[in-house]
C-alpha cells in the first residue's frame, strides 16, 4: 500500500482498517486507483467482488477493466473508479437466501471489506466483500461475522477497562487446522460416490486401517511432500503464514495450519487455502477430500477453531497473565466464556452441524454430538478455590490500588502444561480455546459467529451485573469477585474433563441438563430459540427474519445432501453393485452346471457345495438391496411432498438416513464375496493406501 497510495491517503485509509473509520467516495477512488495500479503490473486484466454464500466455498464473478470512454462504441480505456471497488450488484438470485430474496427481485449488493487484502489470483484482482440484499440482510458469513467481531470488541473492551483503562480495542484471534485426505486422481475419478458427495457410501473396510498408528508417526510420502511443499509456497505468495504440516491418523489424512491471525482474516485466509489445496493437487495427480467423513472406519477431518481474545495493548485476555492484576482478567474472561458456552450449547452445536459433520461427530474419533468446555485440573482447582473463598481472600488491592487474585497464582507453565483432552469439542489448551467439533469443509464464519456473538453477549451481560453491584453500593473488586463466584457455580455442568467419547458421559450429559440432541435438522432450532434471538438481537448480529431465513438455507442444504447421496447410492447400486453380483452369480452357476455335466449327481453335489452356498448368499443379498433401494426411493417420494423446509429435512433424517447404513451393510458384504477382478469400484485398501 506504501508504494501505491499517497500518504494522506494511506494515513486515512489505515485509520478505516484498523479503527472502522467511515470510508468516503474519495478515499475509495484513491485506494482503486492505487489497486489497480498495482495489479496491471502484475499483469492483471480482470477483477471480481470475492464473496461467501451461505454455500460452502466461495463465489465470484469476474469483470474485465475495459470501459468505454464516453459513448459506447467509442474507444475502451481500463478503468476501476472507487465505485466498482466499493460496491457491485452481482445477478445472485440463485445463491441460497432463504426467502428474503425472491427471484424478480435479484438483487444482491456486495460490498467491499476494507479489513481483509485484496488478493490476486492468476490475471484476476479479488476484493473481499459482504453480500447482502436489497434490504439490508445478510446473504453471506462475513457481513454477521464483521457484526460479532465488532460487537465482542465492544464489549471485552469495556471488561477490559475494570482493570486496565488504556484499551481501547479487543482483537478476536483464530489459527484454524485444516485436515484433509488425498487419494489419488485415477481412483478418484473411479469412484461416482466421492466425485458426486465428497465422500465413500460404500466400500469395506481395508484389512489394514489405522490399527497400528504408523501413520500418523510415519514420514510424510513423497508426492504428498511435494503437494504441501506448493501449497505452502503458493500460500506465501497470498501472505498466508503455513506453519504446521503433518501427517493425521487415517492412511492418506494430514493437517496443514498457519499462525493464527485476527478472526475475518484468518476465515478468508482458510477458504482461500482451501481452494488453492483442491488447485495444487490436480497438479500432483491428487484429488484433496475436504468432506468430514469420507471414509468408514478411519477418522473423519475437523478443522480446529484456536480460538483467543487481545486487547491492542497485546495482552492475551486468555494467556495466564505475568502479572497478579491481569490473572484476575484472564479469570473473568475464562469463566465468562464458561458462561456463554453454558448458555449456548445447543447453539454453538447448530453453528457446527451439517449433514456431513454428523457422520463424524459423535464417532469414535471426534467430539460427541454434545457441547462441554475441558479446563484442565489446574485451572479446574484454581476455579474450585475461588468458589470457596471470600472476597477479601480472593481480590486483593496492592499500593498501586492494582486489583489482583489473592487465592492461587497461576502458574506460567501451564501453556505448556495444559493436560491434553483429546475428547473435549471445546478445550482450553494454554492461551486459547480450541473449538473442536468444527468440520473440515466448513466456512470457520459460521462457528465464529455463534462463538463470538456469545462471549459478547456474555461480557455485556457480566458488566451489567457488576455495574448493578456497584451502584448499589458494593465496591468494584467484591463485585467482580461475586459475579463471577455466582458464574462459577452456575457453569459447573458444562465443565467436563473426562472422556467425552465414552457412552456413560451421554447419560452423565444429560442429567446434567445438556443438550444432547443429534438430529440435524432439530439441531438448527437452536437458532430460532427465544434465548438465542434475544442473544443474537442484543449483540446486533441478526435480526429474527434474518435467523429463520438462514436456517430455511440450513434445512435445504441438509435435504438436497441427503438428496444426492441417496441418488448416487440408489444409482450405484443399481448400475454396479447389482450387475456385478450377477454376473459373477452366473459365473458360479455355470461352474454348477458344468459340474453336473461332468461328474454323477452326487459327486457334482458335492463339489459345487460351496459355490451354492455363495450363490444363495449373492441372490439374498441382491434382493434385499434391490428391496432397500426401491424403499428408499419411495422415503423420498414422500419427504419431497413436504413443503415446509424444515419438516422435509426431518423426513430426509429420520425415513432416508437410515436406509443408507443397511444399504451399505449388504453392498459391503457383497464386496467381500465377489471376485475382485469383477468389483467395478476402487476399494478401500486402493482410495487409502496408494499415494
Ligand atoms: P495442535 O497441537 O492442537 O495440533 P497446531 O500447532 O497444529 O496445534 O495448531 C495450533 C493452532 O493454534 C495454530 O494455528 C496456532 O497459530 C494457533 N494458536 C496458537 N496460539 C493461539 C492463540 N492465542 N489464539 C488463537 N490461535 C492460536
Ligand atoms: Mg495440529
Amino acid at each position: 500500500m506504501a508504494k501505491y497510495l499517497s500518504k494522506e491517503t494511506l494515513k486515512v485509509f489505515t485509520n478505516v482498517i484498523e479503527k472502522g473509520m467511515p470510508l468516503d467516495r474519495e478515499l475509495a477512488n484513491h485506494v482503486a486507483a492505487g489497486m489497480k495500479m498495482w495489479a496491471l503490473e502484475m499483469g492483471v486484466t480482470h477483477y471480481t467482488h470475492w464473496f461467501q454464500p451461505l454455500t460452502e466455498g466461495t463465489a465470484e464473478k469476474h469483470d474485465s477493466f475495459i470501459e468505454y470512454v464516453g459513448a459506447p462504441g467509442g474507444s475502451i480505456i481500463e478503468e476501476f473508479s472507487g465505485k466498482l471497488l466499493a460496491q457491485q450488484e452481482p445477478d445472485a438470485s440463485s445463491f441460497p437466501n432463504g426467502g428474503l430474496r425472491n427471484t424478480f427481485e435479484a438483487r444482491g449488493y456486495s460490498a467491499w471489506d476494507p479489513s481483509s487484502p485484496a488478493f490476486i489470483v492468476d490475471d484476476t484482482l479479488c476484493i473481499p466483500t459482504v453480500f447482502i440484499s436489497y434490504t439490508g440482510e445478510a446473504l453471506d458469513y462475513k457481513t454477521p461475522l464483521l457484526k460479532a467481531l465488532n460487537a465482542i470488541n465492544k464489549a471485552a473492551t469495556d471488561v477490559c477497562h475494570y482493570f486496565d483503562p488504556s484499551v481501547k480495542k479487543v482483537f478476536s484471534f483464530l489459527g484454524w487446522e485444516q485436515e484433509y485426505f488425498l487419494v489419488d486422481e485415477g481412483l478418484y475419478a473411479a469412484r461416482p460416490d466421492l466425485l458426486l458427495t465428497g465422500r465413500t457410501l460404500m466400500g469395506h473396510e481395508s484389512a489394514k486401517n489405522q490399527q497400528l498408528e504408523d501413520h500418523y508417526f510415519g514420514a510424510i510420502p513423497e508426492r504428498v511432500q511435494a503437494y504441501m511443499k506448493e501449497i505452502e509456497y503458493e500460500a506465501y505468495k497470498y501472505g498466508i503464514p503455513c506453519k504446521t504440516r503433518h501427517n493425521e491418523v487415517a492412511p492418506n489424512q494430514f493437517e496443514l495450519a498457519p499462525i493464527y491471525s485476527e478472526t475475518n482474516l484468518a476465515v478468508d485466509q482458510n477458504l482461500m487455502i482451501m481452494s488453492i489445496m483442491k488447485r495444487v493437487a490436480r497438479k500432483h495427480g491428487f484429488r484433496v477430500l475436504l468432506h468430514e467423513k469420507p471414509f468408514a472406519g478411519v477418522n473423519g477431518s475437523g478443522k480446529h477453531c484456536n480460538w483467543s481474545l487481545g486487547t491492542d495493548t497485546g495482552v492475551g485476555l486468555l494467556t495466564p497473565g505475568k502479572t497478579p492484576e491481569e490473572n484476575l482478567q484472564f479469570v473473568t474472561f475464562l469463566v465468562n466464556i464458561l458462561m456463554a458456552v453454558y448458555k449456548n450449547d445447543a447453539l454453538l452445536k447448530a453453528s457446527i452441524m451439517t449433514a456431513q459433520n454428523a457422520h463424524r461427530l459423535g464417532a469414535n474419533e471426534a467430539p460427541p454430538a454434545i457441547i462441554s468446555a475441558f479446563l484442565g485440573s489446574q485451572l479446574s482447582a484454581i476455579l474450585d478455590k475461588l468458589e470457596n473463598s471470600t472476597s477479601e481472600e480472593a481480590i486483593v488491592l496492592d499500593s498501586k490500588k492494582k486489583m489482583r487474585l489473592g487465592v492461587a497464582l497461576i502458574p506460567e507453565v501451564l501453556v505448556d502444561n495444559t493436560d491434553r483432552n483429546r475428547t473435549s469439542p471445546f478445550a482450553f489448551t494454554g492461551n486459547r480455546f480450541e473449538f473442536r467439533a468444527v468440520g473440515s469443509s466448513a466456512n470457520c464464519s459460521c462457528a465464529m459467529i455463534v462463538l463470538n456473538s456469545a462471549v459478547a453477549a456474555q461480557l455485556m451481560e457480566f458488566k451489567a451485573d457488576v455495574d448493578a453491584r456497584i451502584a448499589a453500593g458494593t465496591s468494584k473488586e467484591k463485585a467482580i469477585f461475586d459475579v463471577l463466584k455466582e458464574y462459577i457455580k452456575i457453569t459447573k455442568p458444562i465443565r467436563f474433563d473426562g472422556n467425552g467419547y465414552g457412552e456413560e458421559w451421554k447419560v452423565e450429559a444429560k442429567k446434567r441438563g445438556l443438550d444432547c440432541e443429534t438430529s440435524v435438522p432439530l439441531i438448527y432450532d437452536a437458532y430460532l430459540a427465544e434465548k438465542s434471538v434475544e442473544m443474537f438481537k442484543k449483540v446486533g448480529v441478526f435480526n429474527k427474519k434474518e435467523l429463520e431465513a438462514r436456517n430455511e438455507v440450513k434445512w435445504e442444504m441438509y435435504t438436497k445432501k441427503i438428496q444426492i447421496e441417496a441418488r448416487v447410492l440408489g444409482d450405484l447400486v443399481v448400475n454396479h453393485i447389482i450387475p456385478v453380483a450377477t454376473r459373477y452369480k452366473n459365473l458360479l452357476l455355470d461352474n454348477v452346471y458344468k459340474l453336473t455335466q461332468v461328474y454323477d449327481k452326487e459327486m457334482a453335489l458335492r463339489l459345487s457345495a460351496d459355490d451354492t452356498v455363495l450363490i444363495e448368499e449373492l441372490s439374498a443379498r441382491v434382493s434385499s438391496v434391490k428391496k432397500l433401494v426401491s424403499d428408499m426411493v419411495e422415503a423420498r417420494r414422500v419427504a419431497n411432498r413436504i413443503t415446509s423446509e424444515r419438516e422435509k429435512a426431518i423426513a430426509y433424517h429420520d425415513t432416508v438416513v437410515p436406509l443408507f447404513e443397511q444399504i451399505r451393510k449388504d453392498v459391503d458384504n457383497l464386496e467381500l464375496i465377489v471376485d475382485d477382478e469383477m468389483w467395478s469400484l476402487p476399494k478401500y485398501r486402493e482410495l487409502l493406501f496408494i499415494r
